[in-house]
């Protein structure tokens, strides 16, 4: 078994935006250090999340759409965070989604369907992010 952990920075575009990190993330696993195995994608911020969807700017705007739908209505919420830095929505909007996935891979590219793509959603930026990328396998 081997293992290899890596990371990369991204700047996030927006307060609420996407940023498709797929092919950032393959570069990661196309070292060959680990041919194939799982990687485990982590964004060790509270005020971001990861997903798998597909790529298409239509769906693009529709997820922007539901993490507003979300993440809006919860600002006016009046919750204990907010006296702290006033981002509270933002949190639990991480915590809804979730801030680590993984994934199976080989040979330099994740495992995904035809339309997958991997997203960091930023919740709370713009901002510059870290993403850390954890191969396990042979
Ligand atoms: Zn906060």
């Amino acid at each position: 078994m081997a293992v290899h952990r890596d990371t990369f920075s991204v700047k996030t575009s927006g307060r609420i935006s996407l940023e498709n990190i797929t092919s950032e993330v393959e570069s990661r696993l196309a070292d060959g250090k680990v041919r194939v195995g799982t990687a485990t994608i982590h964004v060790p911020h509270t005020t971001t999340a990861l997903a798998v969807n597909e790529d298409e700017p239509g769906l693009r705007n529709d997820i922007l759409r539901l993490a507003k739908e979300v993440v809006e209505p919860l600002r006016r919420g009046g919750f204990d965070h907010d006296r702290v830095d006033d981002n509270a929505a933002s949190h639990l909007t991480s915590v809804l989604l979730g801030n680590s996935l993984t994934l199976p891979f080989h040979d330099g590219r994740l495992d995904l369907g035809t339309w997958e793509n991997l997203f960091l959603v930023e919740l709370d930026g713009p901002r510059t992010r870290t993403v850390q990328v954890t191969a396990v396998g042979e």
